[in-house]
């Protein structure tokens, strides 16, 4: 790999001129080839996203029933602007590669025909929509025949799934194959090309692969940040420093101005949700909690303590009083 990589920069780096003097011998990094097969996938994605996204003030699941169809029209879409009209994709074009026709003997570089981006668009889109339908287009078929002979529908179905299967299994293992003999040559990491006979060569044979690690850093650090956070957050009680900086901004003003009426007030209202509190129990100090509310709390943080006042909480206990009805 690094040999051929080596070798790749020496020739790129020594021929120059316009686009059709691309040598197609020149070898294309295997991770090139790989990395555009990743970009392509990502933007189909992207683009079933911003598809999907107009649809979502419509009744939901509007698009469930057609998606398959809709995902190789859309496949089919982009291949019309990319792959059909300049014989690249966009992962290619991002990476400076493009399609070379190995079926024509010239040495030089060849474009893809026309039959062979069309193959290759149905070799793409096709299977993919076949594998998601499969199951429907199946039980479609049965209904049909069950109408008519029920017995022998079933058996055709029976027939033509475990058909779907052995095909299904014998193209999942041609393509394993195909991937290691990519591995091997680096040439044709997807089994369509090697059927159609298209094969990435550069596009432009002096750019240099080159990548800012800009929004990489930029990414990194969110990375790292996020991270401290998810370490640092448990271990903050922010209840207890709610309290606290709550004993510190209002305590001195409760204590001073409310001092009178603060032995009824206390009691009207739980210490921790402000409402009127039901089963009130306390922690030993004078405020007033629901049981719901302090048990909860007292279980989620062994060391609570009361969030009016700041003492510390013993085992929560029933507060007898006597309720003014209509407070
Ligand atoms: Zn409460
Ligand atoms: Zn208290």
């Amino acid at each position: 790999m690094g040999l051929k990589s080596d070798n790749s920069q020496k020739r790129t780096a020594g021929s120059s001129g316009p686009e059709t003097d691309v040598d197609p011998q020149t070898p294309v990094l295997r991770i090139s080839q790989l990395d555009a097969l990743e970009l392509d996938s990502a933007l189909e994605q992207l683009l079933w996203t911003q598809f999907s996204q107009c649809f979502q003030n419509c009744r939901p699941g509007l698009l469930t029933p057609l998606e398959p169809e809709l995902r190789a029209l859309l496949q089919l879409f982009l291949w019309r602007f990319t792959l059909y009209s300049s014989s690249t994709t966009v992962g290619q074009s991002l990476l400076s590669l493009r399609y070379h026709n190995i079926l024509s003997s010239s040495p030089r570089y060849r474009p893809l025909s026309r039959r062979q981006k069309l193959s290759l668009a149905l070799l793409t889109a096709g299977p993919q929509w076949l594998k998601e339908r499969s199951h429907s287009l199946l039980l479609c078929l049965g209904l049909n025949a069950g109408g008519a002979v029920s017995e022998s529908g079933g058996l055709l179905q029976q027939g033509l799934r475990n058909c779907m299967t052995l095909v299904s299994s014998v193209a999942q293992l041609a393509s394993l194959i195909n991937f290691l003999v990519f591995l091997r040559k680096g040439r044709h990491p997807v089994l369509a090309e090697r059927i159609v006979g298209a094969r990435a060569v550069f596009s432009k044979p002096n750019v240099v692969r080159d990548i800012t690690y800009q929004y990489m850093n930029r990414e990194l650090l969110w990375h790292g940040f996020a991270e401290f956070l998810i370490f640092l957050v448990p271990l903050i009680n922010t209840r207890k420093l709610k309290a606290t900086v709550s004993s510190i901004v209002f305590g001195g003003q409760s204590s001073k101005g409310e001092g009178a009426t603060e032995g009824q007030g206390v009691l009207k209202e739980c210490g921790l949700c402000g409402e009127w509190p039901t089963m009130p129990h306390t922690v030993g100090c004078q405020h007033v909690f629901c049981y719901y509310c302090i048990k909860s709390h007292s279980i989620a943080d062994a060391y609570l303590t009361c969030p009016k006042c700041g003492a510390e909480a013993g085992q929560p206990e029933l507060v007898k009083m006597e309720v003014e009805i209509g407070r």
